[in-house]
């Protein structure tokens, strides 16, 4: 491709609104430009690898035997309100004004409308169906550039079958697809488990990419892989020490003391003597949940405890339920159902609230003094904690969702009457699984790893080109005659080449658009070069250059193409 032709506006300033690199880069290589708020248009460079991104995942879906469909992103709302989810969906999904429309988020109810009444035998199962398709969110915050987008590029699979066992093996087809996609890709990715309880024993599990611009918070271990999102990873748990002697428990005056801060001042103890207690409300029945002073309640993990959602109680409801305002509430004396993190268990000589406004309560046995109380892990996971599978330290970060898979089972064949006759000749919902890749955000995270301060630095698969000639001044004819020579050659020899022809741009330009866009291997050609018969060879992920007689480089191009990457 002739840059003189092509339209690939690159910029040498920081774009305003932009912060993570991959966002920066983008926009700056002129891969993308913003049309509104998350919402991005791709321009030609930027498209030409979102499509070898949407090859590679057509090859390896296709080798699992999946096959493509293409569904309208326009519903009729009618289908999603058979699952719930236009109410699940909520805000997030945008609806057609005065029209009974909507624009798909995902397509777990078009696969479904279309398997039921189709796949009525056991006999045609399984089946995957996928398709790459665009996707609208109204995202709350859109950010991070093409990370977060309200309209953004899903490959979506699913698949049916008859059992659960089956079930489990499209699901690992699906897992090794996945692995043999980001790694064709040259991405580093780990996966977590996100078992979820409250779903039934459903397994699903994310593919992520470790990044300080991501929104999901992982635990992870180096040494023996336990990845988890910190909605539900673990530990192992210690327990504040237990003091050989409990003190009684008494009473102490606390005038306007509400915070743990405020407590440990004025008592000059440390958080970690105090149980801390929030009072949330879970199936219109309070709980109070009790936690060492120093952390907090990780709500996820409550609801999993209790198997619903919950709420924390209102300031104008927390005296009815425990006497005292918030700040003065505590186990002792509370009417309701206590439950406390596991890190407090059989704690003694703690401080709490009195559940009478004004008044703290010190020399607390939760063994002796609260025997109802139930203990869970309530708590989130921090970094250098210990992991629970091989005792070495965990690692807390930010990460990126690259892609999921999920073992629905028959939460959708069911609320739509997707059903087929098994071997038995009996009626039974379809078995499925979802698997979801966030396209744009596999280009994204590719740039978030491959870098440096002069630009995106192409390798393997996903590079646009495989070279780049650089002509210093093509209005020189002998460089003009070269140029075009290797051009044309190389391009015959069935390289992709991108060809900076451009006649009224300085060399210096020349150079950094080159390190910006990032093509793994340059040929500089120059007048000074071509009068000892010579060009330049820039491997962009090294800098490395080095002088290649011309008469040299198609015979060199092959191992050059390979070294640069
Ligand atoms: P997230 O937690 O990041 O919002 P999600 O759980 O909503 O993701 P899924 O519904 O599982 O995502 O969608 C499948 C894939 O689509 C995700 O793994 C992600 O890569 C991508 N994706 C989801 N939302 C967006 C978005 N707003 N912009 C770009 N890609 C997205
Ligand atoms: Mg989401």
């Amino acid at each position: 491709m002739k840059q003189s032709k092509a339209f690939i506006p690159t910029l040498k300033e920081v774009p305003a609104d932009a912060v993570i690199p991959s966002h920066i880069l983008m926009i700056r290589a002129g891969m993308v430009k913003m049309l509104s708020a998350g919402i991005y248009s791709f321009l030609p460079l930027g498209y030409k690898v979102i499509k070898q991104i949407t090859e590679i995942i057509r090859e390896e879906i296709d080798a699992i035997g999946g096959q493509e469909f293409h569904l309208p992103a326009l519903n009729p709302r009618e289908i999603w309100e058979e699952t719930g989810r236009v109410e699940a969906f909520g805000d997030t999904m945008f609806h057609i004004k005065n029209r009974d429309y909507v624009l798909a988020p995902t397509h777990e109810e078009i696969m479904t409308f279309h398997a039921k009444g189709i796949l009525k035998s056991y006999k045609e199962l399984p089946q995957i169906w996928y398709q790459i398709q665009t996707k609208f969110r109204n995202e709350a915050r859109p950010r991070s550039g093409v990370i977060r987008g309200r309209q953004f590029l899903m490959k979506d699979a699913y698949s049916f079958d008859k059992s659960f066992e089956d079930l489990d093996v499209s699901y690992e087809k699906h897992n090794k697809a996945y692995r043999k996609i980001f790694d064709r890709c040259g991405i580093k990715y780990f996966v977590v488990g996100a078992s979820s309880g409250a779903m039934g024993g459903s397994k699903s599990e994310e593919f992520m990419v470790r990044s300080d611009a991501g929104e999901d918070t992982v635990a992870h271990c180096e040494k023996c892989g336990y990845a988890a999102n910190i909605e539900v990873a673990q530990s192992v748990i210690e327990s504040v020490p237990r003091h050989e002697e409990s003190k009684e428990i008494y009473e102490i005056s606390t005038p306007n003391v509400k915070s743990i801060d405020e407590l440990c001042d004025f008592l000059k103890i440390d958080e970690r003597e105090t149980a801390k207690s929030r009072v949330y409300i879970c199936n219109d029945e309070p709980v109070l949940a009790l936690i060492s002073g120093n952390e907090e309640i990780n709500e996820t993990k409550l609801e999993a405890v209790l198997g619903a959602p919950v709420r924390p109680g209102r300031p104008e409801e927390l005296k009815e339920i425990s006497g005292a305002d918030a700040g003065s509430i505590g186990p002792i004396g509370f009417k309701h159902r206590i439950i406390a993190d596991l890190r407090l268990k059989d704690g003694n000589n703690l401080y709490s609230g009195a559940n009478k406004n004004d008044f703290h309560i010190g020399g607390i046995d939760l063994k002796r003094d609260v025997p109802n109380i139930e203990y869970f892990d309530l708590r989130s996971v921090e970094s250098g904690e210990t992991c629970i599978r091989c005792g070495e330290k965990l690692e807390v970060f930010k990460a990126i969702e690259l892609g999921h898979i999920f073992k629905l089972g028959t939460r959708y064949s069911e609320a739509m009457g997707a059903n087929f006759l098994d071997v038995n000749g009996k009626d039974h919902p379809l078995v499925m699984g979802s698997y979801g890749i966030g396209v744009e955000r596999v280009l994204a995270c590719y740039i978030e790893q491959h870098y440096d301060d002069k630009g995106i630095i192409w390798e393997g698969e996903l590079k646009p080109f495989d070279l780049h000639i650089v002509s210093l001044n093509i209005k020189n004819e002998d460089v003009r005659r070269e140029s075009n020579k290797l051009y044309d050659e190389l391009t015959a020899k069935g390289y992709s080449v991108l060809f900076d022809d451009r006649a009224n741009v300085q060399a210096g330009f020349k150079f950094n658009d080159a390190d910006l866009i990032g093509v793994p291997l340059q040929i500089v050609v120059g007048d000074r070069g071509l009068k000892e018969n010579s060009v330049e060879v820039k491997i962009r992920k090294s800098g490395e250059r080095t002088k290649v007689n011309l008469d040299e480089i198609y015979s060199k191009i092959e191992d050059l193409v390979k070294e640069a990457g």
